[in-house]
């Protein structure tokens, strides 16, 4: 079996490209959608990913704000201008670049962003409401995910699905999903005795641990969705500096019945998930105040 190999690429192009009518909609009423990304330090990463979220803001026809501090900015200093965020109109997203520097409480900034603009979905508030079934914001990696299922007609109900990878940013928010979707959810992480036991029985595998090609084709049944999340820089051999994900693809996609790429896969739709998320933002905005 060959597996289909899912295209984020091309399904973030579509909606992208839907993006447009409703920011124009929503500029024409006075509210066009506005995202703040704020960037502590430089370290190289983040400043690809912010680059890259305000250009696709802009490209959407967006409004957008970097505010970038250096690496030894006081965290009071961060605080002062979410809250400076926070009440600004012309913003309904705020954003704020993780990692952050060691000095800084991650927690802290994160629950000072208002939960009316935590367009990450990683306040407190927005988790819980996810825990409870209505979230507000669904944090963009796993809500790109889950849109490709919708695209690609995975019916989740009842499947077996195996989550590698419990962090609040990737792996919690999905099994939740998932387990809203209907699934039967089993969560791994670093001390799972025997991961393979798990991969083995599932019917779909979301891999989100951060290894480079970790998950073999033998950890698989045949005729699994596979969908990798991680991002990968390859450090030596004949690929070195290339991007790989947690999967190793090339013989992954002979047993699968779906897969993810990397490049090309769960990556464009993470991006595209947090526009939608500062335009639903708006659109909530807009509505509460008529
Ligand atoms: P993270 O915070 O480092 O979490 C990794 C998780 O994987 C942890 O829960 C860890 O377990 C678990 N893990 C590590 N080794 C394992 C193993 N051998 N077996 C089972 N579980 C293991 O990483 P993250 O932020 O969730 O990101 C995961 C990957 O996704 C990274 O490659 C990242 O670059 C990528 N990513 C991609 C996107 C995208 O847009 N495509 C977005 C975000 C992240 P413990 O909790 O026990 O340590």
């Amino acid at each position: 079996m060959t597996a289909q190999v899912l295209d984020g690429k091309a399904l973030a192009d579509e909606l992208r490209a839907s993006f447009k009518e409703r920011v124009a909609t929503l500029a024409a009423r006075g509210q066009r959608p506005g995202l703040a990304v704020v960037l502590v330090g430089e370290d190289p990463a983040s400043q690809v990913y912010v680059r890259n979220k305000v250009s696709a803001c802009e490209a959407a026809g967006m409004h957008s704000e970097k505010i970038v501090y250096p690496a030894d900015a006081s965290q009071s200093e961060v605080l002062a201008k979410i809250n400076e965020l926070n009440q600004d109109a012309a913003i309904h997203g705020i954003l704020v670049q993780l990692p952050l520097p060691k000095h800084i409480n991650e927690d802290a900034i994160l629950e000072a962003i208002s939960p009316a603009k935590d367009v990450d979905g990683f306040h407190a508030e927005n988790v819980g409401a996810l825990v409870q079934g209505h979230p507000r914001f669904i944090p963009c990696t796993p809500y790109g995910v889950m849109k490709m299922f919708e695209k690609y007609g995975v019916d989740l109900a009842g499947k077996e699905a195996v989550v590698i990878g419990r962090s609040n940013i990737v792996g919690k928010p999905m099994a939740l999903l998932l387990i809203a979707a209907g699934a039967t959810v089993t969560v791994c992480n670093s001390k799972t005795r025997d991961l393979a036991s798990h991969t083995r029985r599932a019917d779909l595998v979301v891999a989100a641990l951060g290894k480079p090609r970790f998950v073999k084709a033998d950890m698989l049944k045949p005729g699994a969705i596979v969908i990798d999340v991680g991002i990968n820089r390859i450090a030596e051999g004949p690929d070195a500096g290339k991007l790989c994900g947690d999967v190793d693809f090339a013989a992954v996609k002979e047993v699968a019945s779906l897969i993810t790429p990397v490049p090309g896969g769960v990556g464009p739709m993470t991006i595209t998930m947090l526009l939608a998320n500062t335009i639903e933002s708006a659109e909530r905005i807009l509505q509460e105040r008529n």
